[in-house]
């Protein structure tokens, strides 16, 4: 049975931080920031980590002329960076919150998931995507939207017409600007309104 995971912390920039277990015990460090790496581990030829995303930065920095070269060792730093499998795959395990706890998240997720979790996570939220639309709220709110989207495009429900108009509209397209309607009323009941 998973511990209650509780934080009493805020979550957020440095999320390493906040697992108690890892304070105590880092497996390795970033030889730029100095802190372990959240997930993702790259390294120089000579087995020097970094955060993928501060080898990034160093790679790009090029107000120095070392950003070329791994900081401890100076061998060339490819720009294809050399993953660290292992660092991962340990760092990848370790227990992680979403991004939207503060909103209600309890999932159990870990550092290695947490990117996909947060991308379609149910507490975070998204836009409309209907053009003109600009509701947002929970991604879990979404598909009860969508089916009152004003800007949803809807089939006529007049037969014949094969025309799709913005829900918000329909109403008014049905009775109005629609070519069927107004053949149905010519043809079929306006005989039967001259007989009453
Ligand atoms: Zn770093
Ligand atoms: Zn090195
Ligand atoms: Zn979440
Ligand atoms: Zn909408
Ligand atoms: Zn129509």
């Amino acid at each position: 049975m998973p511990a209650k995971r509780k934080r009493p912390q805020k979550t957020g920039a440095s999320t390493s931080a906040n697992d108690e277990k890892v304070a105590e015990d880092p497996i390795c460090k970033c030889n730029i920031c100095f802190e372990e790496p959240f997930f993702l581990t790259v390294q120089c030829a000579n087995g020097h980590l970094f955060c993928s995303k501060c080898y990034q930065q160093h790679r790009e920095c090029r107000t120095t002329e070392s950003w070329k070269s791994c900081p401890v060792c100076r061998v060339p730093l490819p720009p294809q960076p050399i993953r660290n499998l292992l660092a991962e795959s340990i760092l990848g395990s370790r227990p992680a919150t979403c991004d939207y706890e503060d909103a209600g998240c309890t999932a159990d997720i870990t550092r290695g998931g947490k990117a996909e979790h947060v991308k379609r996570c149910e507490f975070g939220t998204t836009e409309c995507p209907q053009q003109g639309c600009t509701w947002s709220g929970r991604v879990s709110a979404l598909v009860e939207h969508t089916a009152l989207c004003e800007f949803r495009s809807v089939p006529c429900t007049n037969r014949g017409c094969n025309e799709s108009v913005p829900r918000g509209q329909l109403a008014e397209h049905i009775s109005g600007e629609c070519r069927f309607r107004l053949v149905e009323l010519g043809i079929l009941q306006l005989p039967q309104r001259a007989n009453v």
